[in-house]
């Protein structure tokens, strides 16, 4: 065993973000454990790790104590679409914050390393932009993004918390929307459903009049960015911001996409969700300067990757041949 081999916990393994983690961990030589319900990812994301010996995956809900040996803990676990986490909103803000207590007292126990996956929708619907990490936010405490909001703005006081008290080594990303490889078809997302949507031939659903920004980052930038600061000294405890700092429309996405997969879909209007952010966008200047990260897969390359990855899953069920051709 090299003395750089580590015993690494993954929550949420199974997950879009999760799959390439526990993919890039154990293409490194650690020893990976995957931890997951099931709720939002698939065994189909881990399968070609499955055989490897450095890699176990364990079904196990967060809100449960975990009783496991390892030196470093990436803390995922939690559905991340907007209709996943409101499908059951309480369970959500249960994982988030029963999950961060869970896995903080594990890591305490351990003295291990401790990951969290925070997120942008930490900083609301904000009202400075682009968002830097000292902006505190503007969350509607009550509306239905909050158990998620509210769920990871708990989880980050937790790890502060830890931090001060209990003098844990954590890390926290606030994770700027990513895409990419295993998303979920159905999760409701942007990028995937305007991919499946170009490739099935079906209406693009644009969400208000379009004209709401977020910024798209490439899955493979961001496992780099996370690994990169899990490795950093230990007083770089974040939180800071990951995510590539390319603004787009989403009427611009759209576009992009019929674009890319030369369909012939058309956009339809719908009605803009509650409390949709109207802006987002990372400022990265501390992951430039801590970590020396910036993204570097292009949104136009990204798509084409991602699009290949749907074109392959949807098969026979998508769209005639000429619709689904990449550009
Ligand atoms: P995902 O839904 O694909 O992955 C989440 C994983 O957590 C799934 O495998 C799910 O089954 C698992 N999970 C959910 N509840 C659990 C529980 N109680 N116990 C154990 N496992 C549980 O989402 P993702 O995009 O891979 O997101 C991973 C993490 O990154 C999440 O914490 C999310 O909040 C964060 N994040 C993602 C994005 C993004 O754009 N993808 C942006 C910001 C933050
Ligand atoms: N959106 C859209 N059509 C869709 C799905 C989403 O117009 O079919 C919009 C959504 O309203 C939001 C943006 O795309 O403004 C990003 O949505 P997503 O659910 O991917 O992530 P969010 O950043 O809102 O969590």
């Amino acid at each position: 065993m090299s003395s750089t081999r580590k015993r690494i916990l993954v929550t949420g393994g199974a997950g879009f973000l999760g799959s390439h983690l526990c993919e890039r961990l154990v293409a490194e030589g650690n020893d990976v454990l995957c931890v997951d319900n099931y709720f939002t990812g698939r065994k189909d994301n881990v399968a070609s790790l499955l055989g490897k010996p450095n890699f176990e995956a364990m079904r196990h809900d967060v809100c449960f104590p975990l009783y496991v040996e390892v030196d470093e803990i990436y803390n995922l676990a939690c559905p991340a679409s907007p209709i996943h986490y409101q499908h059951d909103p309480v369970q959500t803000t249960k994982t988030s914050v029963s999950g961060a207590i869970n896995m903080l007292g594990l890591a305490k126990r351990l003295r291990a390393k401790i990951f969290q996956a925070s997120t942008s929708e930490v900083y609301g619907d904000p009202t400075v932009h682009p968002q830097t990490e000292d902006y505190r936010g503007n969350v509607n405490p009550i509306g239905p993004r909050a158990c998620y909001d509210e769920g990871k703005r708990c989880a980050e006081t937790l790890f502060f918390d830890y931090h001060r008290q209990h003098k844990l080594r954590i890390r926290v990303a606030r994770i700027f929307n990513t895409y990419g490889p295993r998303m979920h078809p159905n999760d409701g997302r942007v990028v995937s459903n305007f991919i499946v949507q170009a490739l099935r031939g079906d209406p693009i659903t644009l969400y208000g009049n379009g004209s709401q920004t977020r910024a798209f980052c490439y899955v493979d930038d961001l496992i780099e960015g996370w690994v990169r600061l899990m490795a950093a000294p230990d007083d770089v405890t974040g939180p800071i911001n990951i995510g590539n700092p390319v603004e787009t429309t989403v009427a611009e996405l759209a576009h992009k996409i019929i674009d890319l997969t030369g369909s012939r879909s058309k956009v339809e209007h719908r009605p803009l969700p509650v409390d949709d952010p109207t802006q987002r966008c990372p400022d990265i200047s501390r992951a430039k300067s801590l970590l020396g990260w910036e993204p570097k897969v292009p949104l136009e390359t990204g798509l084409k990757r991602t699009i290949e990855y749907f074109d392959r899953l949807l098969g026979s069920n998508a769209a005639p041949a000429e619709a689904r051709t990449v550009a």
